[in-house]
């Protein structure tokens, strides 16, 4: 049954029905409904279908907004007036990573990349897809904290290691792989609290590649216990840029209200992005009181970031991307337009699999469609 309290009003219901056979996990019902005000029912399907067809749904589904009421739901676009309608060969998408004079020169054809989802909290299954669809659009995807599992490393050009307060799993061998070093300071989702990985996901492969014992409860502090300055912060991306000198280093932080602050200090610490992860961002572990109350949506901080690089005359040499809600292409271009060079991504490839947001994994309960683990 579709619940319309779920946020799925009476004139969508009838198109999700339309589509009930085609997305997998729906057979197995869905507690409370399907979807929430930002991912509704028809922004769940649309985002399937696009992934199987490589198209916009042709079935008039609504796949551009969700129905929250706010942010990238209502920020639209002007009308394009008299502009001239560009050809498709005439559009360049591709965005570099890289604007500082020194470095790899990295660039992707599209602005986004695959944000962090670690292996433990996601199955090996999905982590291999994420990897094979970066490495067949060039673009990339993120370990998350968990460690790399060794059937990635056929798609090591196109994987970021991430290095997390935690320290699960990090080691030389694979910062070495990595074309680009992401640094996890905190995630939108639950800013100031770190990482908690849920002891049922803890199993005798989880364990061993975080080096830890099965079934215990698995946390992250927060900060990294070892940076509390931008004077800190600098040894760190030095130590990072002595075991891999190739690579590039992305600093991922949540949005604080003075996140403008941290990004002109990532900067001055040499790194070469600044990703900024808004209070939307999706994870099975965060506590609910955290879950968007803490971090300032994506939608007020990107301009602000933007703002004061420019204001401090770097912005030309450091790439911003965002995360924390970012759904779909709308969302990425409306987040460009804010101000950002590119996202990342990390639910909506959940979705595009077969996601339905049903919550069993963040209840222990497993995946009816095998993206997370237990
Ligand atoms: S990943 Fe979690 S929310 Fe998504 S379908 Fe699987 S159990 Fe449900």
């Amino acid at each position: 049954m579709i619940n319309n309290q779920a946020g799925i009003n009476e004139k969508h219901s009838e198109r999700i029905h339309h589509g009930l056979d085609i997305l997998p996990s729906l057979k197995y019902g869905i507690p409370g409904g399907l979807g929430n005000k930002r991912w509704t029912g028809e922004l769940l399907l649309a985002t399937y279908l696009q992934a199987s067809t490589g198209q916009p749904p042709s079935n008039g589904l609504e796949y551009r907004i969700g129905d929250s009421g706010g942010g990238f739901d209502v920020l639209s676009w002007r009308k394009p007036g008299d502009m001239p309608r560009l050809a498709t060969e005439e559009v360049d998408l591709g965005i570099p990573l890289n604007n500082r004079a020194v470095g790899a020169k990295l660039s992707i054809p599209f602005p986004f990349y695959g944000g962090g989802m670690s292996f433990g909290s996601i199955s090996l299954n999905f982590m291999i897809a994420r990897a094979r669809a970066a490495e067949k659009l060039g673009t990339y995807m993120s370990t998350g904290e968990g460690g790399y599992p060794e059937q990635l490393v056929p798609y090591k050009d196109h994987i970021i290691t991430q290095v997390a307060t935690g320290m699960f799993g990090v080691r030389e061998e694979t910062m070495q792989y990595a074309p680009i070093l992401e640094f996890k300071y905190a995630q939108g989702a639950k800013p100031g609290l770190g990482g908690h990985l849920l002891a049922d996901k803890v199993t005798s492969e989880v364990a061993r590649m975080r080096e830890s014992s099965m079934f215990t409860s698995l946390y992250s502090p927060f900060p990294f216990h070892s940076v509390y300055s931008v004077e800190d912060h600098k040894k760190h991306v030095d130590w990072i840029k002595t075991v891999n000198p190739r690579a590039l280093v992305s600093v991922k932080v949540s949005t604080p209200t003075d996140v403008d602050m941290v990004a002109i200090g990532s900067y001055y610490a040499g790194a070469n992005i600044i990703h900024i992860d808004g209070g939307y961002g999706g994870t099975g572990a965060a506590p609910e009181i955290a879950k968007k109350n803490i971090a300032m949506p994506i939608e007020y901080a990107i301009p602000k970031v933007h703002r004061y690089l420019v204001s401090e005359g770097v912005r030309d040499e450091i790439v911003l991307m965002a995360s924390g809600g970012i759904r779909t292409a709308d969302d990425i271009a409306k987040a460009i337009a804010l101000g950002a060079d590119g996202c990342v991504v990390a639910t909506a490839e959940a979705v595009a699999v077969g996601c339905t947001h049903c919550g069993n994994c963040e209840r222990g309960r497993g995946c009816q469609v095998g993206i997370t683990r237990g």
